[in-house]
């Protein structure tokens, strides 16, 4: 199945996607990491995207389109995949539709996880805290200003994507305030209820 976790920044869509990979074997497509990872390996495109990530603006819709559209053709992604953040806009959207169905293929589910924002914003900082007490270093964007940008940025710019998705009736409303396992437990019911 190809599935859409969707939700804000901080929502626990990266966590969820690593469980679900574990437990089903779909691959967790994180335009985020692939990008982080660009940037650390000092990359063309790291470069090119560096300050953006670091302003917690969204990078070109073509970047990010052309970075999946490469990856959903590896072999691990043939019976599904798990896409984290991404998409993020309408027009990620449609081009993802679009490279799907050129490969007979769709979105199957959209699961949002409900997250407060002010529980995002204690997340986040706690998020920060734990990172620094390891003696690692936080993400550059996890300030809590760019935290409450990218915020906005989801607002304006992915939010919408919920009606897009909605139309097509693929949307799952998950309440991701609830423990990790609580979350996990009715991602599988979704799932499972859809099959
Ligand atoms: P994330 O790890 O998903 O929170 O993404 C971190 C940052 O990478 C975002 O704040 C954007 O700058 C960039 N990014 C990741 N995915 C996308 C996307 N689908 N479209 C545009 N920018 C993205």
């Amino acid at each position: 199945m190809n599935i859409v976790l969707f939700g804000p920044p901080g929502a626990g869509k990266g966590t969820q996607a690593k469980i679900l990979t574990e437990q089903r074997g779909w691959p967790q497509l994180s335009t985020g990491d692939m990008l982080r990872a660009a940037v650390k390996a000092g990359t063309p495109l790291g470069k090119q995207v560096e300050a953006i990530l670091t302003k917690g603006e969204l990078v070109t819709d073509a970047i990010v389109v052309g970075i999946i559209a490469e990856r959903i053709d590896q072999a691990d992604c043939r019976d599904g995949a798990v896409f984290d953040g991404f998409p993020r806009t309408i027009a990620q959207a449609e081009a993802l539709d679009g490279m799907l169905a050129e490969r007979a293929k769709k979105i199957d589910l959209v699961l949002e996880l409900k997250v407060d924002d002010q529980v995002l914003i204690q997340r986040a900082d706690q998020r920060v805290k734990e990172t620094v007490a390891k003696g690692g270093a936080p993400r550059s964007d996890d300030t809590p200003e760019t935290l409450k940008h990218r915020l906005s940025v989801y607002y304006k710019n992915t939010a919408p994507l919920l009606h897009f998705y909605g139309r097509q009736g693929k949307v799952v409303t998950i309440d991701g305030m609830a423990p990790i396992e609580a979350v996990t437990t009715a991602i599988a019911a979704a799932i499972d209820a859809h099959k």
